[in-house]
């Protein structure tokens, strides 16, 4: 089994300790992680912070260059990466699994490459002229999740990259490998120090709080669960660092009466099940009028009914397990709780080892837990609704704010109920389908700031103003 070592100023360092990482479908060992300590952080921060001066000078078209040699490098290690996520995190190769995540995070780093924040004339007049730089921070911290390990580091590095940033990334303990290896390749075509990676199991020292208080990382770029990323916004206090926290979701999906249940199944059953509904911005709540209510039910269960799951690693399999033991947990407490409140129509107990079958259960009153906690697993309330102004409010009476959704023929109609939804992406006929050039980020407890576009690589800088 492969011992992976963190990148510390483009050297592969060993940890003086280890933990081991499993495969969920399996309960396999995949491989040895490094298990890094405060001396290590401090080390992958000096690097990075050793690197910035030379970095941020150079120049726009060669920080365009380095990403773009990061994006081919990604390319050229999609498949070694791809059986590297489906090891670690368990969702399949094929379909929107671990192939397809490879393909988002080469598209993502291709994208960002070619955006640009150039100097802005705000005033050009016989009274003067007044410019606005965008300067890069310094080293900046990413923390990632386990759900979609490789595409959402790229999500952080690329932009700070391409800013004149330098980076440490500290992967999740349920999945460090594949980013140590990303990032490893990523210093054969970058100077060193640029992107470093370390790792810890959590419990043995949490680095990613570590991070959060450290006083030479300048900005804490981070993808999570809210209860983490407030503690984050806490800690960061004391060193004002910049921050970008994209946070847990309860989106909230609307089917109008117009639409015909057997041709929205398909794409409402991949807005709340892709990744087995580990995703940030997948379906979590299901509306639907009650005209059709019924007719959405059935469609939506014969098409789950033909979705194969299984070990990721057969090329056959659509869906896989829960990444971890204590996700698992939470969706067996949600669904045995609404076991006893709603009626299941699909699914509804554990399977074997970290395999939870597609979960699908109507008639929940409006504060079952599965209605109002964030699942992130296979298990979707479908709820009925008569009135639209129900649905609305129903949809928004939530602390979260992160994406939701409008299914109707109508795109007009549709697109009046979406303007009502408070939440930061809102998708018509579609859920959840992010894009490079859409800014994304949560509204109210979702989250503070948005990634991807000008308007994501804008928050790895700092404003300077020139006024002459
Ligand atoms: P988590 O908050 O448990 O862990 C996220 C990361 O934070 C991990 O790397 C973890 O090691 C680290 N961490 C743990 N304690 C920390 C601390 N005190 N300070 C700093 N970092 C710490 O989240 P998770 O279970 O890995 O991911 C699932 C959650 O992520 C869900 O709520 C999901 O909605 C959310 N998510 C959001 C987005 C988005 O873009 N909004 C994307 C993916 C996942």
């Amino acid at each position: 089994m492969q011992d992976f070592a963190m990148i510390i100023g483009g050297q592969k360092i060993a940890a003086r300790q280890s933990f081991t990482v499993t495969n969920p479908s399996t309960g396999a060992a995949v491989g040895h992680a490094p298990n890094a300590s405060q001396a290590d952080l401090d080390a992958a921060v000096a690097a990075a912070k050793a690197a910035f001066p030379a970095w941020s000078a150079t120049s726009d078209a060669e920080r365009q260059g380095a990403c773009e040699a990061v994006t081919a490098k990604l390319a050229e290690h999609a498949e070694e990466l791809a059986q590297l996520i489906t090891a670690e995190q368990g969702k399949p190769l094929n379909g929107l699994g671990s192939r397809f995540e490879m393909g988002g995070a080469q598209a993502w780093a291709g994208h960002t490459a070619g955006l640009s924040l150039p100097v802005k004339v705000l005033q050009d007049d016989e009274a003067g002229r007044v410019e606005l730089h965008r300067k890069p921070l310094g080293v900046v911290g990413s923390i990632t999740p386990w759900n979609w390990p490789v595409m959402i580091a790229i999500w952080h590095i690329m932009p700070a990259l391409r800013t004149g940033n330098t980076i440490v990334i500290k992967p999740s303990p349920y999945t460090p490998l594949s980013t140590l290896r990303a990032v490893e390749l990523m210093n054969e075509v970058l100077p060193h120090g640029v992107v470093n990676a370390v790792a810890s199991d959590d419990a043995l020292f949490n680095i990613g709080a570590a991070m959060a208080v450290h006083p030479d990382i300048r900005k804490i770029v981070f993808t999570g669960s809210c209860a983490t990323g407030e503690k984050i916004m806490q800690s960061a206090a004391a060193t004002m660092k910049r921050l970008t926290l994209e946070m847990g979701g309860n989106d909230a999906a609307i089917v109008l009466p117009d639409c015909d249940p057997k041709e929205i199944a398909e794409g409402l059953f991949w807005g709340a099940f892709i990744n087995n509904g580990q995703t940030c911005a997948a379906m979590k709540r299901l509306y639907v009028h009650d005209s059709i209510h019924d007719a959405v039910c059935d469609a939506l269960v014969d098409y789950a009914r033909g979705v194969p799951m299984g070990d990721g690693l057969d090329e056959n399999a659509a869906l896989g397990p829960i990444n971890n033991q204590k996700q698992f947990d939470t969706v067996s407490r949600l669904v045995a709780d609404a076991a006893t409140k709603g009626r299941v129509l699909l699914g509804g107990a554990p399977g074997e080892g970290l395999f939870y079958p597609v979960t699908i259960v109507a008639d929940l009153p409006a504060d079952a837990p599965l209605v109002v906690e964030e699942q992130f697993g296979p298990a979707l309330p479908v709820l009925r609704y008569r009135d639209m102004e129900d649905a609305i409010a129903a949809a928004n009476a939530s602390e979260n704010g992160l994406g939701g959704s409008v299914w109707s023929k109508d795109i007009e109609a549709a697109k009046a109920v979406a303007s009502r939804l408070e939440c930061g992406s809102v998708w018509i006929n579609k859920h959840g389908a992010i894009q490079p050039n859409a800014p994304f980020g949560g509204v109210k407890r979702s989250g503070i700031g948005v990634e991807f576009g000008e308007e994501g690589l804008a928050e790895y800088t700092d404003i300077q103003t020139v006024l002459m």
